[in-house]
C-alpha cells in the first residue's frame, strides 16, 4: 500500500521516540534514568481527578459537546487570560483542542497555503517543522547569531516576501530561554511591521524561575494581539499531559474557521477532560498547586546548572524557563572521541543508561536537551553517570 507523499515524508516526534526508548529499556529491567521526557513528573492534582469523577457520576460527559468545547471551560479560560493580560477575549474567540499540539496543527492548517513560508527560531520544538510541512508550507529556520535566543536581525535574515508566519515559543522548548519584555517587543513589532501572523506558544508560561518575569505577546499592544494566534494548554502547568487539553485563542474570523475545521476532523475532545480542566482553573487550589510545582523545578534548576557545568567539555547558561536545559556538548564529544553528538548521546544511553535528546532533533547540533522534570536524586545520579562516562572515554 502506497503512503501519501504528505505522510511518507513525516518524521516521528524525536522527543517522544527517545522517551519511549528509555521506557522500553526500563521494561527490560535496565535501570535507565530518563531525562528525555518532556512532561511533568508530578501527578495531576487530586482535586482535578475528583472533579472528573464527579462529572462522570453526574452523567455530564455522556454525549458530544460543542466541537469547540463546553462554554464554562471557554469562559474560565478567557477570564483567566483576560485577568492576566488585560485582554478582552470572549468565549467565541477560543477553541478547545486535543492538547496544544493539535491546536498548533489546526492553526497551521487554517492559515497556511502551499508555498507560504514560516519563520521558526532555532532551536525549535520538534513538531512545528513537521506540522508546517504537512500544510505544504516551507520552513525558514532562524539561527541565533549569539547564544540561544534570536534577535530581529536573525529573523530578518530569513524573511522573504513569501513569509506569512512567525512561530514564537516562549519560554522555549528545548532551550528553556525566556525573552525579556524588550526582546519580545522588538520581535513582535518586527512581525507586525511585515504583517506576519504570530503563532505564539505560551505553554511553559507559568514555569519561569529565579525572579524572571514572563511576558506574553498578549501583554504588548492591540496591534500585536490582532496579529496573534495564541496556543496554550493544561499539560505542563497542571501536570495533565494525559488528559489532552489545549486551546487556541484567535481573532474571531480565525476562531470561527478553527471551529468549522474541528467539527469536521475531530469533534470535541473527551468531555471528561474538559471538566477536569475546568476544575484546574476554577478550584481555589489551582494557583497554589502550579506554584508548588514551579518552586520544585526552580530548586532543581539551581542545583543542576553547576553540576552540568562541572562535566568535562559541557557548558550551559542558566536558562530561566520551562523544564529543559540545552547544554553545548561539542567539546565533550571531541574529548571522548565520538564522531557525532548523536553517537555520544547513544553512548550515554547504552552505556551510562541516561536518556537525553540530541540537539539535532531541535535543529541545533552540538547540543543536547536534558529535562529536569525528574526528582533531584535522579538528576544528580544521571549527571554523575554522564560525568563518569565522559571521564572514562576522555582521551
Ligand atoms: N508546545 C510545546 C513547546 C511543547 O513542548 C509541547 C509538549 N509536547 C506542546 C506544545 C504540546 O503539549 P500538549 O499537546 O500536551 O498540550
Ligand atoms: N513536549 C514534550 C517534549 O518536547 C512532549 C513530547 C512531544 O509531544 O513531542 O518532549
Amino acid at each position: 500500500m502506497e503512503l501519501s507523499e504528505r505522510i511518507a515524508n513525516i518524521q516521528p516526534s524525536a522527543t517522544l521516540a527517545f522517551s519511549n526508548r528509555a521506557k522500553e529499556m526500563t521494561a527490560q529491567g535496565i535501570d535507565v534514568l530518563n531525562l528525555a521526557v518532556g512532561q511533568p513528573d508530578f501527578k495531576t492534582p487530586d482535586y482535578i481527578g475528583y472533579a472528573a469523577i464527579k462529572a462522570i457520576e453526574d452523567h455530564q460527559v455522556d454525549g458530544y459537546t460543542a466541537a469547540t468545547g463546553i462554554t464554562p471551560l471557554k469562559k474560565a479560560i478567557v477570564d483567566h487570560v483576560n485577568a492576566r493580560h488585560g485582554t478582552d477575549f470572549a468565549d467565541r474567540d477560543i477553541v478547545i483542542t486535543n492538547g496544544a499540539k493539535f491546536a498548533l496543527y489546526a492553526v497551521v492548517q487554517a492559515l497556511l497555503n502551499p508555498g507560504d513560508e514560516v519563520v521558526i527560531p532555532l532551536p525549535y520544538w520538534v513538531s512545528y517543522g513537521e506540522q508546517v510541512k504537512l500544510a505544504g508550507a516551507k520552513l525558514a529556520l532562524a539561527r541565533p547569531s549569539k547564544g540561544l535566543k534570536v534577535t530581529v536581525a536573525d529573523l530578518e535574515r530569513v524573511r522573504t516576501e513569501r513569509t506569512k508566519m512567525l512561530v514564537l515559543n516562549n519560554p522555549n522548548n528545548p532551550s528553556g530561554e525566556v525573552f525579556t519584555k524588550e526582546e519580545l517587543t522588538a520581535i513582535a513589532n518586527w512581525a507586525v511591521e511585515h504583517d506576519l501572523i504570530i503563532l505564539a506558544d505560551d505553554i511553559y508560561g507559568d514555569l519561569v524561575y529565579n525572579g524572571t518575569k514572563f511576558t506574553s505577546v498578549l501583554d504588548l499592544s492591540e496591534e500585536v494581539i490582532a496579529h496573534t494566534v495564541l496556543v496554550n494548554g493544561f499539560s505542563k502547568s497542571y501536570a495533565m499531559t494525559g488528559w489532552r487539553v489545549g486551546y487556541a485563542l484567535a481573532p474571531r474570523k480565525v476562531a470561527k474557521a478553527l471551529g468549522a475545521y474541528l467539527s469536521q476532523v475531530s469533534s470535541n475532545i473527551a468531555a471528561v477532560s474538559q471538566y477536569a480542566a475546568l476544575a484546574a482553573l476554577t478550584d481555589p487550589r489551582g494557583e497554589e498547586t502550579v506554584e508548588e510545582m514551579r518552586q520544585t523545578y526552580e530548586e532543581r534548576l539551581n542545583t543542576i546548572v553547576p553540576l552540568i557545568n562541572d562535566l568535562p567539555g559541557v557548558h550551559v547558561e542558566k536558562a530561566a524557563g520551562a523544564f529543559y536545559l540545552f547544554p553545548d556538548v561539542s567539546e565533550a564529544v571531541k574529548l571522548t572521541g565520538f564522531k557525532t553528538t548523536d553517537e555520544f548521546v547513544n553512548g550515554v544511553l547504552e552505556e551510562a543508561h541516561v536518556s537525553i535528546v540530541p540537539g539535532k532533533a531541535f535543529g541545533m547540533d552540538g547540543h543536547v536537551r536534558l529535562s529536569y522534570a525528574a526528582d533531584l536524586a535522579t538528576l544528580k545520579k544521571a549527571l554523575q553517570r554522564i560525568k563518569d562516562f565522559i571521564e572514562q572515554y576522555q582521551q
